[in-house]
């Protein structure tokens, strides 16, 4: 990959929306317990054979999302927001399952367990295969004290303090335990739950209060052409319309970057799947996946797998916005504004 910064194109923003002959679109799109988890893992494993740098971790995620799948299928009940809670959240427009504020019940830490034990039986080769052990190992001994103040960082969105190789483990107890609620409740997925938030608006997850991992512009069905935002959380999708910077909703002058730079000779040259939607107001940056253009494309499994953008858009003035907990950056807090990652501009 070229990493001079010439090989970033500014594509036009001329992603009109097409109008839409049916309707308004779904609001929402709600994950799916049986799917949701084995579509990443499939998606994560077609994605590891393609040669690159990340490959092999790739593999590993694939195999991580193999495990949630497992552990969301076979879980009890938990305690959800009750009926008050959910009356209470639905008046103020606020997320009913707020990731910093919920009161995590203690099965997340046997989902982990369940992940790792999962991982640590399966068949690891590579030269990397003795430290993943070592490591999943280690998040293994960690005391539920620690695994608490770990999560409550994670989910704040704030890298800081975050242990960042447990984290993407971490992040996928957690992630399974969110999918499961949502799963779980009918009435946290109805739409009156939401009358009063401004999906078109909305920054930060409406169910879970957590920072997206990208955006998708579906192809399927009502949806064509919708852009929804994904949750780096509990795996719900949100409407929001297009062209509009998910961080600050921005509109003006808003652009679409890539790796690949179009060659005019080429004919056969297309746009890829993944862009990053770059805001000149706040000066960040959320990938955004064209599912027309990448039929088996999801979103946690390729905003990964496009790690090449994030290194690329580093060397420019654009901070990521969002989180892919499957992978953590570090990022110099110097850099930032004094808002934390999880902020919400106001
Ligand atoms: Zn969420
Ligand atoms: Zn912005």
């Amino acid at each position: 990959m070229a990493k001079s910064s010439e090989s970033v194109v500014r594509i036009m923003p001329a992603e009109e929306i097409i109008a839409r002959g049916s309707g308004e679109p779904d609001l929402f799109i709600w994950p799916n317990r049986a799917s949701l988890f084995a579509e990443r893992s499939m998606r994560l494993k077609q994605l590891a054979r393609q040669p690159g740098a990340i490959s092999a971790y790739l593999g590993l995620m694939a195999e991580l999302a193999q495990a949630q799948h497992l552990a969301l299928a076979d879980l009890p009940e938990v305690p959800m927001p009750d009926e008050a809670a959910l009356a209470q959240s639905a008046e103020h427009g606020l997320p009913p399952l707020a990731a910093l504020d919920w009161p995590r019940d203690p099965i997340w830490q046997k989902i982990l367990h369940q992940l790792l034990d999962y991982l640590l039986a399966a068949k690891m080769r590579g030269e990397q295969a003795e430290n993943i052990r070592q490591l999943l190992q280690r998040i293994k001994e960690m005391p539920s004290v620690e695994l608490e103040v770990q999560a409550d960082q994670l989910l704040a969105g704030s890298v800081s303090g975050v242990d960042l190789a447990a984290a993407p483990f971490i992040g996928a107890a957690l992630q399974v335990y969110w999918a499961h609620m949502l799963c779980s409740s009918p009435a946290i997925r109805a739409d009156e739950q939401y009358q009063k938030v401004k999906l078109s608006e909305q920054t930060t997850c409406p169910c879970c209060g957590s920072l997206p991992t990208t955006s998708m512009v579906h192809s399927f069905g009502g949806m064509a052409g919708q852009r929804y935002v994904a949750c780096s959380l509990c795996g719900v999708q949100w409407h929001m319309p297009r062209i509009r910077c998910t961080r600050c909703l921005h509109e003006d002058g808003v652009e679409y970057m890539s790796l690949a730079s179009p060659d005019v000779a080429d004919e056969d040259y297309q746009t890829p799947a993944v862009l990053a939607e770059t805001c000149p107001e706040c000066k960040t940056y959320l990938k955004i996946i064209h599912t027309e253009r990448e039929p088996f494309a999801e979103p946690i499994a390729d905003e990964l797998a496009n790690i090449q953008l994030d290194v690329l858009m580093g060397e420019g003035e654009y901070y990521k916005h969002g989180i892919n907990l499957l992978l953590l950056f570090a990022q110099d807090p110097t850099e930032q504004s004094d808002e934390t990652v999880g902020a919400t501009p106001s």
